[in-house]
C-alpha cells in the first residue's frame, strides 16, 4: 500500500502518496485513540463512480469523534467533498476509502490535551475483501476465544482505532484454525459481531440480528434492514446465542469491506444447506445491484464523485 502512487488528503491538502507521513510521536500511534471509517466507491452506468452512503459514513465518523472527545477541525460537508475529490483525483472508478481522525504529535501523555485532531483520507482499489468465491459458497467461521468489547471499556459505538486490536486478535485466531472469519461474543456470552462485520441469521423466514449493544452500528446492516423490509421480511433485533446460529437456516455477515457474505459453517456445524441460503442470496443480490446503481429505489444511497 505504501508503494501506491496518487494523492492523499491530509489536513485540507492533497499530498503526494509517499509524502503523506506522520511523526513517530503521533499520539494515536501510541495509544490508539482515534477514529476512522471504511467506505466504498462503486462504478455506476448512469452516474459514473459513486461513493456508497457517503453521508452516513461521515455522520458516523463525527459521532465517533464526539464519543472520543476529539475536536473536529472540519465540517461534514467539507469531508464529504474531500472524499469525492480523493476518488476523482486518483482516477478510481471503484475502490475503498479510508478517512481517519487522529491526534497529532503536538504532545504526549494520557491527558491528551493541547492536541490537534488531524484528518486524512486515502483511497485505493480494493476489489473484494473476501475471496470472491466466498460470496457464493459462504465462509467457515469460528466463535472467538476473545470477548467483544464490554460496553464500558472502550466505546463500541465509536469506530475507534484501538478497538481493532480485539478484531485482529480474533481474526488471526480464526484464520489460524482454518476458518475465514471470527464470530465474537459479548461479555455476557451472546453473539455480538464479526471482526469487521455485523452478523445476521435466518430462521423460518424471519431474519434476526443482535441488538446494537456490543456491536458497531453498521451501515451495511442498515442497508440490509431497508432492503429486507421492502422485500417483506421481518427483522428482529434481539440477543442471540451461538447455538441459535448452529441451527439457523441461513447466516451471513455484512460490512462495507466484506459486503454481504454467507456463513456456511460455524464451529464445525454446517449452517442450513452448507452454502448460501435463498434469503441471503436475494438480499445480497439486491445489495450488489444497489451499490452499482441498479436499484432506483436506493438511488439516494449513491454520491457521485463528479458534480
Ligand atoms: N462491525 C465492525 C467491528 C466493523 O469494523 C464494521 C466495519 N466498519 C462493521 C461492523 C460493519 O459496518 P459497516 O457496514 O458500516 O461497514
Amino acid at each position: 500500500l505504501s508503494k501506491l502512487s496518487g494523492k492523499i488528503w491530509l489536513d485540507g491538502e492533497l499530498v503526494p502518496w509517499e509524502e503523506a507521513r506522520v511523526h513517530v510521536l503521533t499520539h494515536t500511534f501510541h495509544y490508539g485513540l482515534g477514529c476512522f471509517e471504511g467506505v466504498r466507491a462503486y462504478d455506476t452506468p448512469d452516474l459514473g463512480p459513486c461513493i456508497f452512503r457517503l453521508k452516513e459514513h461521515t455522520e458516523r465518523l463525527f459521532r465517533s469523534a464526539k464519543i472520543l472527545q476529539m475536536d473536529m477541525p472540519w465540517d461534514q460537508d467539507t469531508l464529504n467533498a474531500a472524499q469525492r475529490e480523493v476518488v476523482r483525483v486518483n482516477g478510481l472508478t471503484e475502490g475503498y476509502l479510508r478517512p481517519m481522525c487522529f491526534l497529532g504529535s503536538e504532545g504526549m501523555g494520557l491527558r491528551a490535551d493541547n492536541l490537534k485532531t488531524h484528518v486524512m483520507i486515502a483511497a485505493w482499489p480494493w476489489p473484494s475483501y473476501m475471496d470472491p468465491e466466498a460470496r457464493n459458497r459462504g465462509i467457515k467461521v469460528r466463535t472467538s476465544s476473545y470477548t467483544r468489547h464490554h460496553v464500558n471499556i472502550t466505546m463500541c459505538k465509536a469506530k475507534a482505532n484501538g478497538n481493532y486490536i480485539n478484531s485482529i486478535l480474533a481474526l488471526r485466531e480464526a484464520i489460524d484454525s482454518g476458518c475465514e472469519e471470527a464470530l465474537l461474543l459479548d461479555n455476557e456470552g451472546y453473539v455480538a459481531e464479526g471482526s469487521g462485520e455485523n452478523v445476521f441469521m435466518v430462521r423460518n423466514g424471519t431474519i434476526y440480528t443482535p441488538e446494537l449493544t456490543s456491536c458497531l452500528e453498521g451501515i451495511t446492516r442498515d442497508s440490509i434492514f431497508q432492503i429486507a423490509a421492502r422485500e417483506g421480511y421481518t427483522i428482529r433485533e434481539r440477543r442471540i446465542t451461538r447455538d441459535e446460529f448452529y441451527v439457523a437456516d441461513e447466516a451471513f455477515f455484512t460490512g462495507t469491506a466484506a459486503e454481504v457474505v454467507p456463513i456456511r459453517e460455524l464451529d464445525g456445524r454446517t449452517i442450513g444447506s452448507g452454502s448460501r441460503g435463498p434469503i441471503t442470496e436475494q438480499l445480497q443480490g439486491i445489495y450488489f445491484e444497489s451499490v452499482r446503481g441498479g436499484q432506483p429505489d436506493y438511488a439516494n444511497w449513491l454520491a457521485p464523485v463528479s458534480g
